[in-house]
């Protein structure tokens, strides 16, 4: 994963931009406006050509509805070019943007520029940002607890297995999850938040249990169990699964353990993250 600041793009990505996207770019750099005007401006700065349709002529507009780009060659093989070296998907045939690569890209970026208004105020105030821990697959190891379940539990609960009674407070952490909880802990407000299934009242008692054993001072009333992960307030969320408003979280969701996304263990999420110290 390439982790760019504004004054990275403006060192180092200097050769990809135009003299108008590089003074763009320096007026966001200027920035402090909040945290979404300066996702929005930044992509205005760098990515314009996905508002070139605004403009089009009654000519353009014919082409681009025959799925042709009206736009020159030229400028279509340097804006992607450009695209390709910051990892964001090329325009499509039409000149379109396909896709909100871009605004992830922007997101990205304006985080680790630091520069936006609430990371400000926060700062001022010396606070921190708040991180979400989510359990199964994450801090937990679910298989170990599946592994430990009888024969019968096996069986009966084959399509459900996190309906097992107790089967929570027989899985293990994760490699690397105590000690990346724990750093968590001292450079942001930190919390776990998780989903007990609905239909096993045990399974809401195991957790709190397994946060009592496995991270009994950190996590002290850091736990939340919710079925609208969405609803939490925040910067970060890292999960391995997109169910129960994760997917829908307003930070930034951090995707555990999911192949080609940069977060696969706990050694690669807390590198990512010594960054937004
Ligand atoms: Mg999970």
């Amino acid at each position: 994963m390439t982790l760019l600041t504004i004054g990275k793009i403006l060192k180092e990505y200097k050769e990809f931009l135009t003299d108008y996207e590089i003074e763009k770019l320096r007026k966001v750099q200027r920035g402090k406006t909040d945290f979404l005007t300066q996702v929005k401006d930044l992509q205005l700065a760098l990515f314009s050509e996905e508002w070139d349709f605004m403009s089009d002529s009654g000519a353009d507009a014919k082409d681009r509805a025959i799925g042709k780009n009206p736009m020159s060659k030229k400028y279509t093989d340097r804006v992607n070019k450009k695209r390709e070296a910051f990892g964001v998907s090329s325009l499509v045939e039409t000149g379109y943007a396909e896709d909100r690569s871009s605004y992830l890209f922007c997101e990205d970026v304006v985080r680790l520029t630091k520069n936006y208004k609430e990371r400000l105020d926060r700062k001022a105030r010396k606070q921190k940002d708040t991180v979400y821990v989510d359990m199964d697959g994450v801090l937990v190891n679910f298989q170990s607890g599946i592994d430990k379940i009888s024969k019968e539990d096996a069986e009966r609960y084959k399509d459900e297995l996190d309906e097992v009674p107790g089967i929570f407070s027989l899985m293990e952490p994760n490699e690397g999850a105590i000690e990346g909880y724990k750093w968590l802990c001292k450079n942001f407000d930190t919390y776990i938040l998780s989903t007990a299934p609905w239909e096993n009242p045990s399974a809401w008692q195991d957790k709190l249990n397994w946060v009592k054993k496995h991270l009994p001072d950190v996590a002290h009333k850091r736990l939340i169990l919710s079925h609208n992960k969405h609803l939490l307030k925040g910067d970060f969320l890292i999960d391995d699964r997109i169910a129960n408003g994760a997917g829908e979280f307003a930070g930034k969701h951090i995707f555990f353990a999911e192949n080609g996304r940069g977060f696969e263990d706990w050694k690669k999420v807390v590198s990512y993250l010594k960054n937004l110290v």
